[in-house]
């Protein structure tokens, strides 16, 4: 024998994330690579950890978060969030890849820094914050002191457009376009993941479907998807998802649909029109995947509850906006009547499926509908909604009940789909996807529901993602794999965070490893911080 392992994992049954069927080994660590050992082994470890009647797996990769700024040095006055850190990390996530939707924390032109730094502190939600030129200087920004797990992140091209044009409703020069290009380049040679759009978000909604496919054939060359949070996700959702494989099919570029989901009364079924839209893309040679997130309640920005043209020129020219009646009156009409090209969520679904998730000075209006909101202070929805954007200096997360039951289980259990939380790590009243979806698939839609086997459910977290993003040396338990692990009871898994206590860790999630280091123990966080930022080459 040579010298002990680190850590033995013995007992357990194993769920190696490639889908295949559940067997008895052991696994060992040392040096923070996997050793995958015959059950019952009786190799020397400095630990040993008893894990019978347990499953061990890979840790999970949760493939889209908005966590970008979470681990970013913070004031010593600012609002603590070491709940929020940790929420992933509790249960079982040991790799977050963000940037999505079009959000990252960089890249920009230096001189467009400060305008990027207003309209991404009002997105993130965690007060200030420090964009980034490129990839590296995103790296460097990441505090080692509080990275619990690893962090992956896509080039958001809403910022990537910010950072060189501004927040302006038109298309880019070439001059433009070309800066847009290199600045994305560099970041993708630095290790960016990929290439994400939102396309219901300013400024990404400004940009038209040849800027994109000019985009995406730069992420084509270098190998990275193009990760789409698609321009409509309601009764639009099909002509969306025809641009995003034609961007795809024209750039060459491989696609990944973000939290797929067909919300809003006029689109609830669509779903099975989309998904087999998407193995029929498939079929024709399209590397095309999605990701799905266990609820059907969404969360995002309260400002992308209005037409388009009310946040062209940034955050500061929409509250300007906002003080005005005849804009107030405006934004009353076009939720009434649509806007070719515009989502338009409340005129899908209406202010009272719209709760306040956060804003920070009204914690009373946290976790209520905006509806209700309103008509206690006798005022039309859309004079409370800018009135509270105003006093929240545009700062106001919501969620939104606009889903149902049967399009989210049809997602889940599809063979395209990957799990990803898209949570939104906020002070306040934050959906519980950011600490619940994981442990929710496993107990709630794998064991209880039967959704879908344990092996597959595994999959979509952990050997699927890897292989999409390009996380070489992960998602899978094998010998000489990065040593992220989990080890969950598969008859107690459960999540528990709830839309008023949206930070309840999970039950059944009881050993964590990060890199070879035990960050959690008995489900309780270690004093380990072993994550680091993953370069995509
Ligand atoms: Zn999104």
């Amino acid at each position: 024998m040579g010298r002990p392992l680190d850590l033995l994992l013995r007992g357990g049954t194993l769920v190696d994330g490639t889908g295949a069927p559940a067997r008895e080994a052991d696994v060992g660590v040392a040096d923070g690579r996997i050793a995958v050992l015959p059950a019952g082994t009786r190799a020397a470890a400095t630990e040993i950890l008893d894990v019978s009647g347990r499953v061990v797996a890979p840790g999970f990769i949760d493939v889209h978060t908005h966590s970008d700024a979470l681990a970013a040095p913070r004031d010593a006055a600012a609002e603590p969030v070491d709940d929020l850190r940790l929420a992933p990390l509790l249960q079982g996530v040991t790799t977050e890849i963000c940037g999505n939707c079009g959000t990252s924390l960089f890249p920009s032109l230096p001189e467009r820094l400060p305008d990027l730094a207003e309209h991404l502190r009002v997105t993130f939600g965690l007060g200030p914050v420090r964009p980034a030129v490129d990839f590296d200087a995103f790296a460097a920004g990441q505090d080692p002191a509080s990275r619990h797990n690893h962090i992956a992140s896509l080039v958001g091209h809403g910022t990537l457009r910010a950072g060189v044009m501004g927040f302006e409703d038109r298309p880019p020069r070439p001059d433009e376009l070309d800066a847009m290009c290199a600045l994305l380049d560099r970041a993708l040679r630095q290790g960016a993941a990929g290439l994400s759009t939102g396309l219901i978000y300013p400024p990404g909604t400004y940009a038209a479907t040849e800027e994109i496919v000019a985009l995406a054939r730069v992420a084509a060359r270098r190998g990275k998807p193009y990760v789409t949070h698609l321009r409509d996700e309601m009764s639009q959702v099909e002509s969306a998802l025809e641009e995003a494989l034609e961007i795809a099919a024209r750039s060459g570029a491989a696609l990944q649909v973000s939290h797929h989901k067909t919300a809003g009364r006029h689109a609830w079924g669509a779903t099975l029109r989309t998904l087999p839209r998407l193995e029929r893309a498939r079929a024709e040679g399209l590397d095309v995947w999605c990701d799905v997130y266990p609820y059907t309640a969404g969360s995002t920005v309260l400002h992308a509850m209005l037409p388009p043209w009310a946040s062209e020129g940034g955050v500061g020219a929409l509250l300007e906006r906002l003080r005005r009646t005849e804009v107030r009156d405006r934004i009353r009409a076009d939720i009434v009547t649509g806007v070719a090209g515009w989502e338009n969520t409340v005129g899908n679904g209406g202010w009272d499926l719209i709760a306040v998730a956060a804003a920070r000075s009204r914690p009373d209006t946290e976790g209520r509908r905006v509806a209700d909101l309103a008509a206690e202070r006798g005022v039309h929805p859309v004079d409370y909604v800018c009135d509270l954007l105003l006093a929240e200096r545009g700062e106001v997360t919501i969620i939104s009940h606009s889903m149902r039951e049967d399009d989210v289980r049809r997602v889940l259990a599809g063979p395209l789909s990957m799990i990803g939380s898209d949570g939104v790590p906020k002070p306040g009243r934050p959906h519980p996807r950011w600490a619940g979806s994981f442990a929710r698939v496993l107990g709630h839609y794998a064991r209880d529901q039967g959704l879908l086997p344990l092996e597959r459910a595994v999959h979509k977290m952990s050997g699927l993602p890897a292989r999409r993003f390009g996380l070489a040396g992960r998602g899978r338990v094998r010998d000489g794999a990065v040593a992220d692990l989990v080890v969950f009871d598969p008859d107690t898994v459960l999540d528990r965070a709830t839309f008023d206590r949206p930070l309840l860790a999970p039950e059944g999630v009881g050993t964590v490893v990060v890199a070879g280091r035990v960050a959690v123990r008995d489900g309780r966080p270690t004093r380990v911080r072993a994550g680091e930022v993953v370069r995509v080459r």
